[in-house]
């Protein structure tokens, strides 16, 4: 009996505490920071070492050489004037922040957060399915397979990687036919070497396998909305979350640039959290510059996004959808964050079967698969009508959305309909003329709110669901056998509070 009663405790202070796991702690990348240089300043990356170098001899007291090489300038954003830097051991981040918002050439400087692909408990998540027998392409349930026969669209998958060499996406991986593989050259001039399907951020290589199993369960629902005698979709995979399934900021502006510039239309991002970054922000705002759909998990932290910031979500760039996942009778799931000025539609995103590594298949839940199902729309859609400017692909999708009682109020529009997006998108007349970036009207608490780190919740893609007695996911998972000895309590527990949550809402709404 004791032993049940702790189990029930631990329980309870996992559900408590699971709703805020994300919300914790800002993770940053010791020794790395990332600066914008104003417009005029246009430095270059010698300037930024000699700028550099003279802040660290200052504190020094020394002017060698050899410390000024200290200073690695890691990656540079010419379209921003962002330069990615670590700084020499023995610097502290503080300081290095302090003394180079001192300089009039820079706009701003932050940290290098980082972000992660799902909550504490992704260890329970993962349950391993036989393969289904299906009619949709990618052998999995999300999509309902469309009929087209249209042009070949490109979706960025900015994740853990991809899998290429599952039967059910290896057809479809984009190839970069400027690249000869294997030659330890940069063929194309794109400033990477031998990147034939993507590239992998984190290791900096060119191959972008996935070590995680995220990034293979998202591409297979991106490629659930294609017809498989009729493939539209290509997937570039780009991974910048490690196995572990964490990823920073420089890398996920690295991993944009890479999409924007080798021509992905639409960019799926199932990943969250982070501080507010001005430098993450700036690269969304690129990609609207260059005509790109920037579709965004919700989060699964069960909370408002307008009334607390989470980040992708509340950079609220007008080209970003931001996706609710809902349940198979379109309601809400439980841990889908929500907003109706933050959130725009929702999708299926509980209990989603798609592809795993090593030719599985597996139910995974989440905002993080919610996700990719719009940007399998988007690229459909845009496979009918390739001229379509962003911001029509999102009116499309938000206006042919459903909504019901249990949506109104939580999410700006309904529940996705891809046969309609993509039948409206088709008869759309395109308007080659993108508005200029206009910052959105968010509330001004926001900024400050987000500036000193307060925010309730961060964006976590995925959530937990069953847990696996699968040995490749366990082990790697790193958890122990404790933990997962306890799923069934877990969302035992769950229910309860989803049962009290269901009916905070009904008064809430009469
Ligand atoms: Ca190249």
């Amino acid at each position: 009996m004791k032993t049940i009663i702790s189990l029930v405790l631990v329980s309870f202070v996992t559900l408590v505490s699971g709703s805020f796991v994300c919300a914790e702690e800002i993770l940053r990348q010791e020794g790395e920071l990332i600066i914008k240089f104003k417009a005029q300043s246009q430095s270059g990356e010698e300037d930024i070492l000699k700028v550099l170098a003279d802040i660290i001899s200052f504190h020094h007291l020394k002017n060698t050489l050899e410390e000024e090489k200290e200073v690695k300038v890691l990656n540079s954003y010419a379209w921003a004037n962002i330069h990615h830097v670590q700084i020499p051991e023995g610097e502290t981040l503080e300081h290095m922040i302090e003394e180079i918002k001192k300089l009039d050439e820079v706009e701003y400087v932050e940290p290098n957060y980082l972000f992660h692909v799902g909550a504490s408990t992704e260890a329970m998540d993962y349950q391993e399915a036989a393969v289904q027998s299906s009619a949709s392409s990618g052998g999995t349930q999300s999509g309902q397979a469309l009929a087209s026969g249209g042009q070949s669209v490109t979706v960025a998958v900015i994740d853990t990687g991809v899998d290429y060499t599952h039967k059910a996406i290896a057809p479809y991986m984009w190839v970069n036919t400027g690249e000869i593989p294997g030659n330890g050259k940069d063929d194309d001039g794109n400033g990477y070497v031998d990147d034939i399907n993507g590239y992998d951020f984190v290791n900096n290589d060119s191959d972008p396998y996935d070590d995680h199993y995220h990034g293979t369960h998202v591409s297979g629902i991106v490629l659930s909305l294609q017809d498989s005698l009729n493939p539209v979709i290509k997937i570039m995979a780009l991974k910048f979350l490690s196995k572990d399934g964490y990823g920073s900021t420089g890398d996920a502006i690295r991993a944009i640039d890479y999409a924007i510039k080798n021509g992905a239309k639409v960019l799926n991002n199932s990943w969250g959290g982070g501080g507010y970054s001005q430098a993450l922000s700036d690269a969304i705002v690129a990609s609207y510059n260059a005509n790109r759909v920037f579709v965004v998990a919700a989060g699964n932290s069960s909370i408002d996004v307008d009334q607390y910031t989470s980040y992708p979500p509340s950079y609220l760039i007008p080209n970003m959808i931001t996706v609710a996942a809902l349940d198979s009778s379109t309601n809400l799931a439980w841990f889908s964050n929500y907003g109706p000025i933050s959130v725009h539609v929702g999708a299926p995103g509980v209990s989603i079967y798609s592809t795993l590594p090593h030719q599985k298949y597996g139910y995974l839940s989440g905002t993080s698969m919610a996700t990719p199902y719009v940007a399998g729309v988007a690229a459909m859609m845009l496979s009918q009508q390739p001229e379509l400017m962003h911001l029509q692909v999102k009116k499309i999708i938000m206006d042919t959305s459903v909504s019901n009682a249990s949506l109104q109020g939580y999410i700006g529009r309904g529940s996705v309909e891809p046969e309609d997006a993509v039948t409206v998108a088709s008869s759309t007349t395109p308007d080659t003329n993108i508005p200029p970036y206009e910052a959105s009207s968010a509330p001004p608490s926001w900024g400050s709110v987000a500036q000193k780190g307060g925010q309730a919740g961060m964006g976590c893609g995925m959530i937990s669901e069953l847990y696996a007695d699968n040995d490749d996911f366990t082990s790697s998972s790193g958890m122990s056998l404790f933990f997962l000895s306890w799923p069934l309590l877990f969302v035992l527990m769950l229910k309860i509070f989803l049962l009290n949550r269901r009916q905070k809402f009904v008064f809430r709404q009469f």
